[in-house]
């Protein structure tokens, strides 16, 4: 989270916003000044809004406001969800809004105040924290229930049981450290779609040719959700109905083949999905599928068989991608191999499509005829699918999709999913992509280093297998024991596992969720030492609980968005 302090007024605080400017860099902290400039006329709402967005999104530390009373922009702030904006006449005020209520924005008004009085209660504000006293957290946690993030209605009047569910599942993702490598943790503004009213509306049918009336608006956001997914991943078209990764994967096979037809995919057991071809899943029930996986020595995709296997097989369809895999995957080579037996490539990039937003990964769009993705993972959208392809496959993609698999598209989730692409083209979201495969690599080299191995030797993603086989420990059981201390994860087969799926011999470990939450190679350090430590003695409740403690302690720095 930043240090710096947002500050911000409207004409009538113009001058002690700058009065207040010059105590803050004179004491050192980075001030980050949203306006106004001058003496013109301006609606304080405005830089109240945005001040206090600076602070609830966490790129400032705390803010400060002035308007020509301050009431104006306390009633602003204070709509913006987790600000705390407490207008201060006094410098003890000022001081008792820290230490008793927490407040993280300071509001003055500018009419009757002198230099001195600004001066001294900016000071105590500056020079007070939050006490941390039981009474005090108590009193401020009934202020913000955390579900008014969501909705701030009268929700929990309406339903209880399911408001109760809701704000606890809220409170544990906040309070555990969330490792599952599938998962990420959404912007408010993908929420607040996402909970949205176009869930009200039908509209079945494509942009500007609907089956309902009423479309105008929800023609808007799914054209800017199609045109923002060709962009950020160069695609000629991208059709973001389908309701999820199965079914984005489904519109695809089933545009291009007919039962019975061979697709060649990686099998679940070394890391595909259970879309690629598993015999319990509708691709495996309906086509012939022909398996490969990784190689026994090196872990990682053994090219030289998935070519063999295309030449024995011909194969209409090959598929790449993976739900376990640790390692980039080469799209050269998958075309190369798709050329030479003349079959379609579809590259499922559920996975990684935030790293290929974000640059971290390679592209598969310029290599494939079909790409398919879920929004949920680490593109960091709402749960969901979509399906890019080329130009000529475009229609009949569309035709799939809509009449052929699907009724009305969830306009709510296309609207969400329009917001995280348009988050994924920011230049924060290539960082981000960065830093979650460096997080990755640092966690794997400190699992290494306490002894843990790592499959095919470490990860170029945002994902690790460990391998459980020499501690004795199944993949159910040490992810039973890491919930305990408070850190998510899954079980998962390793390649060649010789225990069943139920209970596997592995775990998988991914870094997208805290990466979001901000941390980074320090934090990673530290929590994959606890992983190691609570691995190695999985009877030792006394340490789960000691981790639990400090995870806990580690979660509240780093607050979910
Ligand atoms: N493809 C891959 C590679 C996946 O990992 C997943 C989900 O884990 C899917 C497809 C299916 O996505 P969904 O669960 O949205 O159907």
């Amino acid at each position: 989270m930043s240090a710096s302090i947002a500050i911000g007024s409207d004409h009538g605080g113009f001058e002690v916003k700058q009065q207040i400017a010059g105590i803050l860099r004179e004491r050192g902290i980075a001030v980050d000044d949203v306006g106004c400039t001058g003496r013109e006329p301006v609606d304080y709402p405005d830089y109240a809004r945005e001040v206090a967005s600076r602070v609830s999104d966490g790129r400032c530390a705390q803010g400060i406001l002035v308007c020509t009373t301050g009431i104006g922009m306390s009633i602003a702030a204070n709509k913006v969800p987790g600000v705390r904006a407490a207008l201060c006449g006094t410098p003890d005020m000022a001081a008792k809004a820290r230490t008793h209520n927490d407040a993280n924005v300071l509001v003055l008004g500018a009419v009757g105040s002198d230099p001195k009085s600004v001066g001294d209660i900016v000071a105590a504000w500056l020079d007070s924290a939050f006490s941390g006293e039981e009474r005090h957290v108590r009193r401020v946690g009934k202020i913000e229930d955390p579900l008014s993030r969501d909705c701030g209605t009268e929700f929990d009047k309406a339903d209880p049981e399911t408001f109760a569910a809701i704000r606890a599942e809220i409170t544990r993702q906040q309070n555990t450290l969330n490792m599952i490598a599938s998962e990420n943790h959404v912007s408010a503004a993908v929420r607040i779609a996402q909970g949205c009213s176009m869930t009200n509306k039908y509209a079945e049918g494509y942009p500007g040719k609907r089956w309902y009336s009423g479309c105008d608006y929800v023609d808007v956001v799914e054209t800017l959700a199609i045109s923002r997914a060709c962009e950020l991943f160069g695609a000629d078209h991208a059709n973001v109905q389908p309701h999820c990764g199965s079914s984005a994967n489904m519109a695809v096979y089933f545009s291009v083949l007919q039962p019975g037809d061979t697709i060649l995919a990686m099998s679940l057991s070394h890391g595909g999905h259970l879309t690629h071809g598993h015999d319990v899943n509708f691709s495996g029930r309906l086509f012939k599928v022909v398996s490969y996986g990784v190689n026994r020595e090196t872990e990682t995709i053994d090219y030289d068989e998935v070519f063999r296997l295309a030449r024995e097989h011909r194969p209409k369809l090959i598929v790449a991608g993976a739900s376990a895999y640790p390692r980039a995957l080469e799209f050269e080579k998958f075309r190369a191999i798709a050329d030479e037996v003349s079959a379609l490539l579809m590259v499922d990039m559920a996975h990684i499509a935030g790293l290929v937003a974000g640059g971290a990964h390679a592209s598969p769009v310029p290599y494939s005829e079909f790409v398919t993705t879920t929004t949920h993972k680490t593109l960091r959208g709402p749960r969901s699918g979509m399906v890019l392809c080329r130009g000529q496959y475009a229609r009949d993609l569309d035709r799939q999709v809509f009449p052929g698999l699907q009724g009305g598209p969830l306009m709510h989730t296309i609207a969400a999913k329009a917001v995280c692409l348009r988050e994924a083209a920011q230049p924060a979201f290539k960082a981000y992509a960065a830093q979650v495969v460096r997080n990755a690599q640092v966690l794997a080299g400190r699992l290494a280093e306490s002894g843990l191995r790592i499959v095919s030797g470490g990860t170029d993603n945002h994902l690790m297998l460990v391998d459980l086989s020499a501690l004795d420990l199944t993949g159910k059981d040490a992810s039973a024991v890491l919930d305990k201390a408070g850190i998510i994860v899954n079980k998962n087969s390793i390649p060649f596992d010789a225990k069943s799926p139920f209970l596997t011999s592995g775990i998988r470990i991914g870094t997208p969720s805290l990466t979001t939450r901000g941390m980074k190679e320090p934090e990673m350090l530290l929590v994959g030492g606890w992983i190691a430590d609570v691995l190695r003695a999985p009877a030792d409740t006394a340490l789960q609980e000691a981790v639990r403690a400090r995870a806990l302690e580690l979660a509240a720095g780093f607050p979910v968005p």
